[in-house]
């Protein structure tokens, strides 16, 4: 499953996508579509296994599609609870990084710095608020936190809380908030008086349960190098020589071409070696066996190798060719970023793949972020674009050619009406801007 199906919001799935998520955790997918649904949850799960990301993603989505103006912003809609600071900062990091895109504020109190200057700038409001029960107390006894507004109450590491005897700033913060609000209760573990607790405040909630060590989604960046054919080679070696490259599998669409390329990394002495329908068995499976063993760098194959195969630490996959199927995509970057480590997916793309990338991206509802920076960038993927040709006959929506997309740019601001692939971002090119408009005139039969 990816996050497609969790009907996310635009500016949602862009940061969880930049952040390397790509598929969601098993308490994503059961929590995020009932919290969105507005029911109560109560969740059995510990921290890593991406419980925060379970509660953040929808309160941030709900938020989000409010859109409120003015002083009915004022006030925080969104309170959670966490028993320590490390844990309090980092759920406020996670809501900052996730809803970056939103425009919402979020915020974090604890104890053992000055109120005031946890407050300094949010004079225009607060839309989540993440606390310690202790320092939410005393704002709440200096009149500093308005708490009339809250719609959903996030109650995280609830058995952690209770530990530290903070069952009385819990009962403190219960009175102050709405009666009719939705309410996510995620403990550890469930003693009797946990869950008599769970049950006074929670109304028919969904019952989560996540054994620790369930987190099997892969953290995986992903990036596109638009470049000639021609030139795809020798960005190769290029990034292998300049990035921290310590294992990785090369997908490429032609058996000999991955043979040439195996002789010039050869050449070069770079331990690699090709995997492809023409290899005898003994001689795939003794490539593959090297590349486990870490005594093989490279491993340049065809698609024999895109579906489930588990390579403990292979950092990097590179697609040196997009695949022919959009769907193979996902497949072949999932060899990386298993384990929980970290991995990068680095594609290709010349002038002609451009549909494909399109595709690829259209299917997985995300948008692959461009790298601008390398020697062997190319104009040539939007001339088309830019320069209509004469007699041009008007090309469909679905059919015109892609805006390439830049890491380093601003996004435009998240409209209602995202739909699919409705390229709206801004290139930068030689410090010129040009904006959708490009497309419009290339979309335009000349007279
Ligand atoms: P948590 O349990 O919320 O502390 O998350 C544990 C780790 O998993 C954090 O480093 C998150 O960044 C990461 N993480 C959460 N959800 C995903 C996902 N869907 N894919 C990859 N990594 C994730």
């Amino acid at each position: 499953m990816s996050f497609e199906k969790l009907n996310l919001i635009e500016p949602i799935k862009r940061s969880l996508a930049e952040e390397g998520y790509v598929i969601p955790t098993p308490i994503q997918e059961q929590a995020i579509p009932y919290i969105l649904k507005g029911r109560d949850i109560l969740g059995c799960s510990q921290t890593g296994t991406g419980k925060t990301a379970a509660f953040a993603v929808p309160i941030l989505q709900m938020l989000y599609q409010q859109r409120l103006d003015g002083e009915a912003r004022q006030l925080p809609r969104a309170l959670i609870l966490s028993p320590t600071r490390e844990l309090t900062i980092q759920i406020n990091e996670s809501f900052n990084t996730y809803g970056k895109y939103t425009g919402l504020k979020c915020a974090a109190f604890f104890g053992g710095i000055k109120i005031n200057s946890q407050m300094q700038g949010f004079s225009k409001g607060i839309d989540v608020v993440v606390a310690t029960p202790g320092r939410l107390s005393d704002m709440m006894n200096q009149g500093i936190i308005n708490l009339e507004n809250i719609q959903i109450l996030v109650l995280d590491e609830a058995d952690k809380m209770f530990d530290l005897g903070f069952a009385q700033n819990l009962n403190m913060v219960l009175q102050a908030v709405p009666k009719e609000i939705q309410t996510l209760f995620f403990s550890a573990s469930m003693p009797p008086d946990m869950a008599q607790f769970a049950s006074n405040i929670l109304t028919l909630p969904v019952r989560i349960d996540v054994a620790p060590g369930t987190f099997n989604a892969p953290k995986i960046k992903q990036a596109v190098y638009f470049v000639r054919q021609e030139d795809k080679t020798n960005l190769l070696l290029h990034l292998i020589d300049e990035e921290e490259i310590e294992s990785a599998i090369i997908f490429i669409n032609d058996k000999k071409e991955a043979d040439k390329l195996v002789t010039i990394f050869n050449q070069r002495g770079i331990r690699a070696r090709a995997l492809h329908g023409k290899k005898s068995q003994f001689n795939r499976e003794d490539a593959l066996k090297k590349l486990k063993e870490k005594k093989l760098q490279i491993l340049v194959s065809t698609d024999v190798l895109s579906r489930g195969i588990d390579i403990d630490l292979l950092s990097h996959v590179i697609n040196y060719d997009l695949p022919r199927e959009p769907e193979t995509y996902l497949h072949r970057i999932g060899r990386t970023g298993r384990a929980g480590a970290n991995g990068f997916a680095l594609s290709f793309c010349n002038k002609n793949e451009m549909r494909m990338l399109a595709k690829i991206e259209e299917l997985n509802d995300f948008r692959i972020p461009v790298i601008a920076n390398h020697p062997f960038i190319t104009n040539e993927h939007y001339t088309d674009v830019q320069k209509p040709k004469k007699n041009k006959q008007k090309v469909p929506e679905e059919e015109a050619p892609m805006l390439p997309t830049f890491t380093n740019v601003e996004y435009e601001e998240p409209e209602e009406d995202d739909s699919k692939l409705k390229r709206r971002r801004i290139i930068k090119k030689d410090q010129t801007l040009i904006s959708q408009t490009g497309r419009k005139k290339a979309e335009k039969p000349n007279k």
